[in-house]
């Protein structure tokens, strides 16, 4: 039954509807990506009847694609309009990516685990994406020869903010990170602001580690 692409549509609009706007998401782009990007893809087979679901999954290699609902919270934090160049860190299965994709203008994503990062390309290149340039390693360190970005967004927890990351901020540009200790974390908001770099708390969330040189060490 959760084989049909329209039992998938049903499913994704309910999310949307009900745990991504009921839950007071207002960006009214950021809702269309989420009732048009196929989450359901971004898991493994035995897992799609379970994609739309208010919870994280597992992707295999210790890692999650984390809840819609958080996804929507963070790239609503960024306030893209559609002409940014954004940083993530934590591509995982490719589905953040996705979203990003649809809401600026180019996205550099930055996976750890080479295995994560060639099937996440593999998904977003069958769904069409051009707008995304990818890199295995240690996001920690950023993209500095693609710096400074608008946006910068990490999909997992860190001990601290990594300073090669504020340093690739413009003028203006918005960060999204959790940061605290490897249980849970608080969802930091960081503006680059003419006065120097202005720090919001989102509230509390649950995020696997960030691992590297300004994250935690394996
Ligand atoms: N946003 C992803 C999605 O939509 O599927 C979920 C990301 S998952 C919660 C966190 C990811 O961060 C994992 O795939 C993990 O391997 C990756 N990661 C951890 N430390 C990293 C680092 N220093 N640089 C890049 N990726 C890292």
């Amino acid at each position: 039954m959760w084989k049909r692409d329209v039992d998938y549509e049903k499913a994704r609009q309910k999310m949307v509807d009900v745990q991504i706007a009921g839950r007071g998401i207002k960006d009214s782009r950021v809702l269309r990506a989420m009732r048009k990007v196929p989450r359901h893809l971004f898991v493994e087979e035995s897992l799609r009847g379970q994609a739309y679901e208010d919870h994280p999954l597992p992707i295999g290699e210790k890692q999650t694609i984390s809840q819609p609902y958080i996804v929507a919270l963070m790239t609503e934090a960024l306030r893209l309009k559609g002409s940014e160049k954004v940083l993530e860190l934590g591509t995982g299965s490719g589905y953040q990516t996705a979203i990003l994709a649809e809401l600026c203008d180019r996205v550099y994503t930055i996976e750890r685990i080479p295995a994560l990062l060639y099937r996440a390309k593999e998904t977003l290149d069958k769904l069409g994406y051009k707008n995304i340039e990818y890199r295995v390693g240690d996001g920690t360190l950023g993209w500095p020869e693609e710096a400074p970005f608008d946006g910068i967004i990490v999909t997992a927890a860190a001990p601290k903010v990594p300073q090669p990351l504020v340093d690739q901020l413009a003028m203006g540009a918005r960060f999204v990170i959790p940061v605290g200790d490897r249980i849970t974390q608080d969802l930091l908001l960081i503006e680059r602001v003419p006065e120097g770099i202005r720090k919001t708390s989102l509230g509390g969330v649950r995020f696997v580690d960030l691992i590297g040189k300004w994250g935690w060490q394996e």
